[in-house]
């Protein structure tokens, strides 16, 4: 099925094709730069006091800023499954534990039946690179999972999360400086199948990739490109390079996001100096909320409840902002919802590449908010945790039907009686008013059955999907 939709595409790209990048405006470049456990209260055009990121207010200043914009998940692995695939991850699997997919020692991984934005873009003739973690099953123990089986030409970066496999030994030639920031983890560094370092130096990645980014914007100038850029930071243990560590007055976690931002500063620079920016759309955003439990090491929600792992506005409600000179209008902030699965409908859309039709697609084609020319309707937008429908938002009212505290905390504090919270004049979910309106609580409830009645969650990839010892 995917074969078939794929070879659609790229028929119809044919006469696309024909024509030069420089007079091709039914193309964009789509540059997706993802940072991990960022949390809305981090960025300085979010409100942070002393995190400074002036690249990213520049960036929101020129461009859009969305106040309700959710990830699809609360932690890494399904929140990177949705954003590629346009859907639920619990269609995909990628949430599932049976599926094995979040550890390193992990099976399982997306399953070759999804479509990525890579696949769908690169059968309309878009150079398509994935820099960073990718984190969709760890491909080491099942090559079928890696990034250039899912639409990707190039892969730079780590299979998983920067804190899998620990380990005492540090790398060759780190010397004092990376000594003083946190124990070493034996994370391998790849390019494409390639392993090119183990461990890696992880306080030159966030440097490492930039210039892989630069490299690749550079390297395919001459031709549409999606350029897919997950990093590994803020994810703990932090690292940031000799510029940048100790320098932040909010200690090495301020290090780290100020050094992103500095990135996201030289890819736009690069897209300015290749004159490139006019026909690129670039969006900031991260995978989940902050990892509270990390203490000073984990970010910051802002005003919002909790953070990684739980449902609360705090675990999923991300930083986002869109760039596009000329296209998006300057200095906007975007109060209407949206998410990251939509990122795979717009994107595909802009491209002139055919949303599949053989699956249900979650993700609503934001255009109409990016560009100001309409609204986008959404009649709910649903909150798992694992396979579990934890919460639901209709207009400014969320229900939530089950209750957890953020990942890696140990108290569950389920609920039997739904709460309902009023966002628009409690973005802090502290006033339950539930009791205030009962036909709400029963609109959105009705909305969850008939979601929870259409949905068909993929089966079990339990038979493949066996652990493997950790290697030291
Ligand atoms: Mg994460």
């Amino acid at each position: 099925m995917k074969l078939r939709f794929l070879a659609g595409l790229a028929l119809a790209s044919l006469f696309a094709l024909a024509t030069t990048h420089a007079a091709d405006t039914t193309r964009p470049n789509i540059v997706i730069i993802f940072a991990d456990d960022l949390g809305y209260g981090d960025l300085g055009c979010y409100g942070h006091p002393n995190i400074r990121t002036p690249n990213l207010d520049r960036m929101a200043a020129e461009g859009m800023r969305f106040t309700e914009f959710y990830s699809a998940a609360e932690v890494c692995t399904p929140s990177r499954a949705a954003l590629l695939t346009g859907r639920y991850p619990i269609r995909s699997g990628m949430c599932h534990d049976q599926f094995r997919v979040l550890r390193n020692v992990s099976m399982g991984h997306l399953p070759a039946n999804e479509v990525t934005t890579a696949e769908a873009l690169k059968a309309r003739g878009y150079a398509t690179g994935c820099i960073g973690k990718w984190h969709l099953g760890n491909w080491i123990n099942n090559p079928a999972g890696h990034p250039r089986r899912h639409g990707f030409d190039f892969y730079f970066g780590l299979p998983h999360s920067n804190d899998m496999n620990v380990t005492p030994v540090a790398p060759k030639g780190a010397g004092k400086l990376a000594e003083q920031q946190a124990d070493w983890w034996n994370a391998p560094l790849f390019r494409n199948e390639e392993l090119i370092e183990r461990p890696a130096d992880q306080t030159t990645l966030t440097r490492r990739y930039t210039d892989e980014a630069v490299k690749f914007i550079q390297a395919n100038k001459a031709k549409p490109f999606f350029l897919y850029l997950p990093h590994t930071f803020p994810h703990t243990p932090l690292f940031a390079s000799k510029d940048f560590f100790g320098k932040s007055a909010r200690g090495i976690y301020g290090d780290v996001v100020e050094e992103l931002d500095a990135s996201v500063g030289k890819v736009l620079d690069t897209l300015r100096q290749e004159k490139l920016a006019e026909n690129t759309l670039v969006f900031f955003t991260s995978d989940n909320g902050p990892w509270l439990i990390m203490n000073q090491q984990g970010g910051s929600a802002g005003l919002l409840r909790d953070g990684k792992g739980s449902t609360w506005e705090g675990g999923m409600r991300v930083p986002v902002i869109a760039w596009w000179p000329g296209k998006i209008k300057a200095a906007q902030t975007q109060r209407t919802l949206a998410c990251t699965m939509d990122l795979f409908t717009t994107s595909l859309k802009l491209a002139g590449a055919d949303v599949p039709s053989d699956r249900p697609i979650d993700g609503l084609d934001i255009r109409p908010l990016l560009f100001g020319t309409g609204t986008v309707q959404r009649e709910a937008y649903f909150f798992y945790r694992g396979t579990r429908l934890m919460a639901a938002r209709s207009g400014d009212f969320k229900a939530h039907f089950l209750t957890q505290p953020g990942y890696g905390q140990p108290k569950p504090d389920e609920h039997a009686t739904p709460l309902l919270f009023n966002l628009k004049v409690d973005a802090s979910e502290t006033f339950n008013v539930a009791t205030n309106h009962p036909a709400v609580l029963s609109q959105i409830a009705q909305a969850v059955e008939r979601h929870k009645s259409a949905m068909t969650p993929a089966q079990s990839q339990l038979v493949e999907a066996v652990p493997v010892p950790e290697k030291k």
